[in-house]
């Protein structure tokens, strides 16, 4: 018994460990029910983050592509309209291009009958509104900054040891603690997990060109670069902020960070083939290594995985919390649903339930994301003529392009 010893031993119906984008959702999708919840999160910062404003035009390095169906379920929650008075850009095209060929696929929100494909906003951002919705709430306790290291399942509850010695028990503990999930390691989960060769390297520029709320995606041999549109604000005419996310094969990655910041910019012009004019500046580069993590299974016992602590995917398409958003959707329904039909919170239906719902839809992007990686990295020449006549081939198939791109949306999810 963990809680014998512990220092708060308290107890909740859910704890959610890890207050990043998808536990803050959880969080929110339970706000204000009769169900006690526990969020938990090491880091304390949170609930200090600096309005935006305060700090513009600094954009945070970590930026986020969110799709139509994130902003329906943050429209639903109420949290939508804080972001807006903060700061995004939603993009209404998207080129992708390939670097060895002529492919090339322009997407386009027009196209689709959408207002936009996907809108633009920094994790800080996010963060903030998710938080800000919380508090106040008379149902969840913040449990900041606690490190969850135990963890004992009885049969009743789990119960949860903190670096500081604090204890709590919960019925249902949803591990929403990211791609390294702590809680993952100690309930014993098993996870398929694969190197993908690459890192990722981000940073804000400064284009001397409007990005016209375009974004840009060059699938490079090396790895694709991205680059996304920000505003410093709804009223900025300039439009010359992008924030970029670069994959590159560890070793190229090494050499753009050793890179002082004219000459990595250099690169990236280059890289991107001038698409922006000219890129005059940027901010302190960030170096991420990637790797591909499923668990075998979202469930186990009382205990249960969201987000990337049940997958981590590659970038390239910015899925990664879009999908993580879905699980918390699909999750906190699924329990809503058991409850309302007189369930335990932690019943294996209810549960298995929710897993069956998520499983197949991420492996299936997680699947697309690792083809589409090989792909462009190959560079045998009938792979790379058959790529580009299937690139230029998809985009004047305006039935393939609109199924690709409403995938991306979430819009099918
Ligand atoms: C370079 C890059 C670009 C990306 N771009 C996009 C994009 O455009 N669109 C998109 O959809 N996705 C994108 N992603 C993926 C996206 O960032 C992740 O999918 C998302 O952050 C996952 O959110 P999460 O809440 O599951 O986990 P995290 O964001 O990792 O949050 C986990 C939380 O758990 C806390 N925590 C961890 N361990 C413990 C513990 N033991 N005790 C207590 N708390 C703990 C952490 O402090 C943290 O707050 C990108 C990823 C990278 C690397």
């Amino acid at each position: 018994m963990l809680c014998m010893k512990g220092l708060l031993n308290k107890d909740y119906d859910i704890a959610i460990v890890g207050a990043g984008m998808v536990g803050l959702t959880i969080a929110n999708l339970f706000r204000n029910t009769s169900l006690h919840i526990a969020l938990i999160d090491r880091n304390e910062s949170l609930l200090t983050l600096p309005a935006i404003k305060e700090k513009s035009p600094r954009f945070d390095p970590r930026v986020s592509a969110l799709s139509m169906a994130s902003r329906n379920i943050l429209e639903e929650l109420g949290v939508w309209s804080n972001i807006m008075d903060e700061r995004l850009c939603g993009y209404l095209n998207m080129r992708v291009w390939d670097a060895d060929g002529t492919g090339e696929i322009n997407f386009s929100a027009s196209d689709l009958n959408q207002v936009e494909l996907g809108t633009i906003v920094e994790n800080s951002v996010l963060i903030k509104a998710l938080t800000n919705a919380l508090i106040g709430g008379s149902n969840i306790d913040f449990l900041f900054p606690h490190s969850v290291v135990e963890l004992i399942e009885t049969n009743d509850n789990v119960e949860l040891k903190m670096a500081t010695d604090i204890c709590i028990k919960a019925k249902l503990v949803i591990a929403a603690d990211g791609s390294n999930s702590k809680i993952r390691e100690l309930a014993g989960f098993s996870v398929k997990e694969w190197d993908y060769d690459h890192h990722a390297i981000v940073t804000t520029v400064e284009t001397r060109e409007a990005h016209q709320k375009i974004a840009l995606q060059r699938f490079i041999e090396t790895g694709p670069l991205a680059f996304l549109p920000l505003l410093t604000d709804a009223e900025d005419k300039e439009q010359n902020y992008c924030s970029i996310v670069w994959s590159v094969i560890p070793e190229r990655a090494e050499e753009l960070m050793e890179l002082d910041d004219k000459e990595f910019c250099e690169e990236l012009n280059s890289s991107i083939e001038f698409s922006r004019g000219n890129i005059q500046d940027c901010e302190k580069r960030y170096c991420f290594p990637l790797k591909q993590r499923h668990a075998l299974e979202y469930v186990k016992g009382k205990i249960v995985l969201a987000g990337d602590a049940a997958h981590s995917i590659h970038p390239l398409a910015g899925q990664g919390v879009n999908l993580g958003l879905l699980d918390a959707r699909a999750l906190a329904s699924e329990i809503n649903l058991g409850l309302g039909a007189g369930r335990k919170i932690s019943d294996p239906i209810v549960l298995n339930r929710y897993q069956r719902k998520r499983k197949g839809h991420n492996l299936s992007m997680m699947w697309l994301m690792e083809g589409f990686k090989h792909l462009f990295a190959e560079q045998s020449l009938p792979v790379r003529w058959l790529r580009n006549i299937g690139m230029n081939g998809v985009d004047n198939f305006p039935i393939a392009k609109n199924y690709l791109a409403r995938r991306a949306m979430g819009l099918d999810a």
